[in-house]
């Protein structure tokens, strides 16, 4: 993707401006003249930033201005260790309500729409992400928070929701509910913004159909605002961002090469307005590509793709790279698997082994679907697997992330 006239200025300056002065950029670009950067090519040859660096920064290191301009803090999910702590401006924050109120635009939500919003509030940045963007918009919100399916329903129907807000997994586990008690007539959903999670076609389908509604993918990440740096359009085809806030990049994950528009790799972000923790190539671990050409919607934002998975998802058995999507795909294509799955490796008497347990729709042949699951994977991700086919709900359904391969090895 080539870098812009006005985006390469912006990030010139804001390089110019971080090492001008005490924080976390000015040691970490130490060494480096800002004036000899004179080119997209001399901003590649940058450094990049890791969540590690920023985790070394704990608690407020990342601040880049003073401290009576920060004006909230958030915090992404530390599942290991010291979490990061992202110091955020008024700008900062207004910035991302702009940003959130156009992804909810994108998906053709108004201020005539009552926005039901599940993620959860506080330090994590989702709730209040999805709550900034819809008052700005001027949409009626719900700020329901996460748990309590018989609330969630019971303040669905009184209120006529007509947008739901979720992870892909609690949107699927409320669909799973309405449908189960029968409601779907008193439900007036019409669109679901879908976040922070990867998600295949099949479990997309399942959600639309039994909730009636279209599905949009909205993208972000604490480190980088939060959710709403980006989102799907009616086309579907992959995520349109926002390059006026972002500049993105896409890096080979090994040796952090940036590849041409269209490879898939991992998403490298670089802020263009962010005060309070700009941040420069910072690896995001997601993987996606560009998406070359214009999008149908009409819309000038650029695509990147649906994200792929995360580049420690990547796992290797018997020598082949497999990508949760793939098993995803994989699964879309064979009768009676559903969408929900999970992957055990071991490692017994000196072999891998890969076991896939899938939920299978009640009343088929399970035989019949183990070895369709079993000739697939050889055929198409290219290794032998064991297959399990399990009944509808005996996988973990979660409200946060879906942890899906489980490696035994090591
Ligand atoms: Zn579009």
């Amino acid at each position: 993707m080539k870098m812009t006239e006005t985006q390469f200025n912006k990030i010139k300056a804001q390089i110019k401006k971080l090492t001008s002065k005490e924080c976390f950029y000015k040691h970490k670009l130490e060494g480096i003249n800002p004036d000899k950067i004179q080119s997209q090519e001399d901003f590649e040859k940058l450094p990049f930033t890791w969540k590690g660096d920023l985790r070394e920064a704990y608690p407020l290191g990342l601040m880049a201005v003073p401290e009576e301009e920060i004006v909230r803090i958030h915090s992404s999910s530390g599942t290991t260790g010291t979490p990061v702590i992202i110091p955020y401006t008024q700008k900062d924050v207004n910035d991302w309500a702009a940003m959130f109120s156009r992804c909810y635009q994108m998906a053709g939500i108004t201020s005539h729409d009552r926005i039901h919003i599940t993620p959860g509030y506080g330090l994590w940045t989702a709730g209040i992400g999805f709550q900034l963007g819809a008052e700005k918009l001027g949409a009626m919100t719900i700020p329901m928070g996460p748990g309590n399916t018989d609330k969630q329903l019971k303040m669905m129907m009184d209120m006529q929701s007509t947008v739901l807000c979720a992870t892909s997994s609690y949107a699927l586990l409320l669909a799973e509910e309405i449908a189960k008690r029968g409601i779907g007539d008193k439900i007036k959903l019409k669109k679901g913004v879908i976040g922070s999670e990867r998600w295949g076609d099949k479990m997309r389908k399942r959600i639309a159909q039994e909730l009636g509604v279209q599905l949009y993918d909205i993208y972000g990440l604490t480190e980088v605002y939060g959710p709403g740096i980006g989102i799907s359009c009616d086309h579907e085809c992959g995520v349109h961002y926002w390059d006026d806030f972002v500049y993105c990049e896409i890096v080979d994950p090994k040796t952090g090469e940036v590849l041409p528009d269209g490879e898939i790799g991992e998403l490298v972000i670089t802020t263009l307005e962010k005060e309070g923790a700009p941040l420069i190539r910072y690896r995001t671990h997601d993987l996606t590509r560009m998406i070359p050409g214009d999008c149908p919607c009409g819309s000038k934002y650029p695509r990147i793709d649906t994200i792929l998975g995360r580049t420690d998802d990547m796992i290797k058995v018997k020598g082949v790279n497999i990508f949760p999507s793939q098993i995803e795909e994989m699964l879309s294509s064979i009768e009676n698997a559903s969408s929900e799955y999970q992957v055990m490796i071991d490692h017994l008497n000196g072999k891998d082994i890969l076991t896939l347990f899938v939920e299978a729709v009640p009343g088929c042949d399970k035989k019949q679907l183990e070895k369709n699951l079993i000739t697939n994977f050889k055929l198409k991700i290219g290794i032998t697997i064991k297959a399990m086919p399990v009944e509808i709900g005996d996988l973990p359904r979660s409200e946060k992330k879906s942890t899906r391969i489980f490696d035994n090895r090591y």
